[in-house]
């Protein structure tokens, strides 16, 4: 017979959403353990740009879930766990050739379809943003996003009280039955009424039906300069045209410069199917620093002090794994963010303490969140489909 629940809730892997969805269940009284191989922050979360955005977004469920979370990432940032970790500031998307100046059309047209909380202040050409180079053909000045390391975030959720750290503790199994989840440590085993499976890109160790498949990203950061160089993000229309169904019209890098409030840049990033962080390369950085001059010179005169990979874990069609698993519903997944879970994981974190909770979504997004459930990869549901 299984041990009774140590914990109300086991959250496995101490990213930025785990530690979201452990926040609000403490905050519901539940008891919480967060376990994690290595630490906080300590894969994806603490190597990733930070952007919180709308425009980024796969159009559909994904942009619009996106929208929302950007709603109530402001709201935990007025003096909430998120004070502090996310800071407002405005958005650029710049084009040059055909493929991005179309893409930049889409763009406007999603946001237009969503009316959220992002909205476009002005579309023309380099001559809106002061300091951008010749290459630079449109400009489309957008307000509402912002910009949280998710470092930052990981650290201000988990500080929350009722939350009990287990790490460095590695999961050797994950072991669902009809009552709860038994967590294999190894030289220990933690009880918990149920599991919040929040791995990343090691998804696949515990769960090889789930088509979760490593993506690398490298980025670079400058030294400090003046902190008002740039006063917001500036994302090359490739990195929209990267999202979509035709990714390969990215003929451009991808780049997105974001300054940081230390007077630093943030630039990144790279999309490279494998899953080992430790391949940076001077060809990828190169091509990113190329664009990145080209569109924002001003970049030439910094040094780089650090550049760094992270691994995204993506899906192979394109929108995150979220909800209770058909044959052990005990066991909710979080996983699959690939470049958008900075983004999503206020919103995320208390949909999830929901269902580990036994209630229903958030008003306004039932039907995008079930679009997440992990239901969609059932052999019985495919076969449906075909
Ligand atoms: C280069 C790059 C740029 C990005 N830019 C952005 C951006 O601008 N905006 C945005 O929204 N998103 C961005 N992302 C994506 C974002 O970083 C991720 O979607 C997000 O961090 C995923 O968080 P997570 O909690 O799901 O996973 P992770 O942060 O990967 O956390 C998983 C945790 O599980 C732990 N773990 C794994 N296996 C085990 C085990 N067996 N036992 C115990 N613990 C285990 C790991 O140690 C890790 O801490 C970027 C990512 C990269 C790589």
């Amino acid at each position: 017979m299984p041990q009774p629940p140590d914990f109300d809730v086991a959250i496995a892997g101490a990213g930025i959403v785990g530690a979201s969805a452990a926040w609000h269940l403490a905050g519901a009284g539940l008891r919480v353990a967060v376990i994690d191989a290595v630490g906080p922050a300590a894969a994806a979360s603490g190597a990733s740009d930070g952007a919180v955005s709308v425009a980024s977004k796969k159009p559909g469920p994904l942009a619009r879930l996106a929208s929302a979370a950007l709603l109530y990432t402001r709201v935990l940032s007025q003096g909430g766990p998120l004070e502090g970790a996310f800071h407002a500031r405005p958005s650029y998307v710049f084009g040059q050739g055909e493929a991005e100046l179309a893409a930049m059309d889409a763009l406007i047209a999603k946001l237009g379809q969503i009316a959220g909380p992002v909205r476009v202040v002005a579309d023309g050409g380099r001559g809106l943003l002061p300091g951008l180079g010749d290459s630079v053909e449109r400009l489309v000045v957008l307000d509402g996003e912002g910009h949280m390391p998710g470092h930052k975030a990981v650290r201000a959720y988990l500080a929350r009280p009722g939350i009990t750290p287990v790490w460095p503790a590695h999961i050797h199994a994950i072991l669902p039955d009809d009552t709860g989840v038994t967590v294999d440590l190894g030289d220990r085993r933690l009880r918990a009424g149920r599991l919040v499976a929040a791995l990343g890109v090691s998804t696949r160790d515990h769960f090889p039906d789930l088509p979760v498949l490593p993506r690398a990203g490298q980025l670079f950061v400058t030294d400090r300069g003046p902190a008002d160089a740039l006063p917001g993000s500036l994302t090359a229309a490739a990195y929209l045209l990267a999202k979509t169904e035709t990714p390969a019209a990215a003929r451009l890098p991808p780049v997105v410069i974001d300054p940081l409030v230390t007077g630093q840049f943030i630039v990144g990033s790279s999309r490279e199917d494998h899953g080992d962080p430790s391949q940076v390369d001077f060809a990828t950085l190169r091509r990113l620093m190329g664009r990145a001059v080209d569109a924002f010179p001003a970049l030439a005169g910094r040094r780089v002090i650090r550049a760094f990979a992270g691994i995204r874990a993506a899906v192979a069609d394109g929108l995150p794994i979220v909800g209770p698993l058909p044959d052990a519903p005990h066991v909710l997944m979080a996983t699959g963010f690939e470049g958008d879970g900075i983004c999503l994981s206020a919103l995320i974190g208390a949909e999830v303490a929901r269902m580990a909770r036994g209630l229903g979504p958030s008003d306004g997004i039932a039907a995008d969140l079930a679009a997440l459930s992990p239901l969609r990869f059932t052999p019985s549901r495919q076969e449906g489909r075909a």
